[in-house]
């Protein structure tokens, strides 16, 4: 596998950057597909099932998007999401974030899906993984894109309701490579969490979960040592301890790390702020991800493209990125290595 010395990073100047994160192969492994339901799609959906949306028109919905906090983007979230109710509303939902990713040459992705937001409303959990699934499959055939699902539990709620929604997906385990925990943050640490993750551990599931976006590194440490994750979701707050920073650099565990989402929700006041370069700085696997990107304005190159404007980062860091994406994802390690060669590739001939 090559390696970050393998190129010549200096003769790409800083104009031609933009054109190189755009073009570089990546893998995103940090997005909620119902994060990426646009305002005109919701309104689409909802006319097609006759549900009502609390919201005039299509430039109503968008200017609601300035949140304050994760809790007030999650609020709206969950209003768009109540538009969802076929399995084809899923599939048309799911392909059209995995056209957009692969117009942003990301060649794999692995698709976060919240089962209790639509359980709850009296969808089946069948419903939303097989529309979901049948997209993914979709995607390689007609996109290049191989695409997986992993299952988020509601953080908010509780840990018997986390069991009952396993114990629905059960049936459609072959459709899902995992799981993970998102929603609400603050005052619903990860080891709340520790008996239904111990079970996804033993059924062979692979672990994530979201920790260090707004909630303190103790949230991190516990996702390590109590969820036993594979992968820290955002961890940004991680950079606040140092023996922290060493652990996840010491056994590479990827950081899931989504800068405009952040910016949008007042993790830091601006993206010139943003610690990026400091986790890649301190040898984290860090990545680049777009979130919820119908919400927090943009997808994944316009993730790159801004906080690599606003940061300075070069084409050092662009490989590195890249490189992370596919080293934390979830593949085997020839396909890893496929994925290597083709952003090699690309970085020796631009
Ligand atoms: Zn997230």
């Amino acid at each position: 596998m090559a390696t970050s010395t393998t190129h010549d990073f200096g003769r790409i100047d800083a104009q031609r950057l933009p054109e190189l994160l755009r073009r570089m192969p990546k893998a995103e492994l940090h997005m909620h597909i119902e994060g990426s339901l646009e305002p005109e799609l919701i309104f689409a959906l909802a006319r097609r099932n006759g549900v009502s949306v609390p919201y005039a028109d299509v430039e109503a919905l968008r200017k609601a998007y300035a949140f304050s906090n994760l809790q007030s983007f999650l609020d709206i979230y969950y209003a768009g999401a109540s538009v969802l109710l076929t399995e084809q509303d899923f599939y048309d939902m799911a392909w059209a974030y995995l056209q957009r990713a692969a117009a942003d040459n990301v060649v794999h992705t692995e698709m976060f899906f919240d089962p209790q937001t639509h359980t709850a409303r009296g969808v089946a959990v069948e419903t939303v993984i097989n529309g979901l699934h049948r997209a993914c499959v979709d995607a390689q055939a007609q996109l290049g894109v191989s695409a997986l699902l992993i299952l988020c539990f509601l953080r908010h709620l509780s840990e018997r309701e986390a069991f009952e929604t396993l114990e629905q997906a059960l049936p459609f385990r072959d459709k899902f490579i995992g799981v993970g925990l998102d929603s609400s943050e603050l005052g619903h640490p990860p080891e709340k969490f520790a008996q239904v993750f111990a079970r996804c551990r033993e059924l062979g599931l692979r672990l994530v979960a979201h920790a260090g976006e707004e909630g303190p590194p103790a949230y991190v440490w516990s996702a390590l040592d109590v969820l036993k994750v594979e992968r820290i979701d955002h961890g940004v707050q991680s950079v606040k301890d140092p023996a922290l920073m060493q652990r996840l650099a010491q056994d590479r565990i990827p950081l899931t790390v989504c800068p405009l989402s952040n910016l949008k929700l007042c993790v830091f006041p601006d993206l010139a702020q943003h610690n990026l370069g400091a986790l890649l700085d301190a040898g984290l696997v860090a990545t680049v991800n777009s979130d919820d990107p119908a919400y927090f304005g943009g997808y994944v190159n316009q993730n790159f493209t801004e906080t690599f404007a606003a940061t300075g980062l070069g084409a050092r860091q662009a490989w590195q990125l890249a490189a992370n994406s596919f080293e934390g994802s979830f593949i085997d390690a020839s396909a890893k290595r496929a994925y290597m060669d083709r952003l090699d590739q690309v970085f020796a001939t631009f």
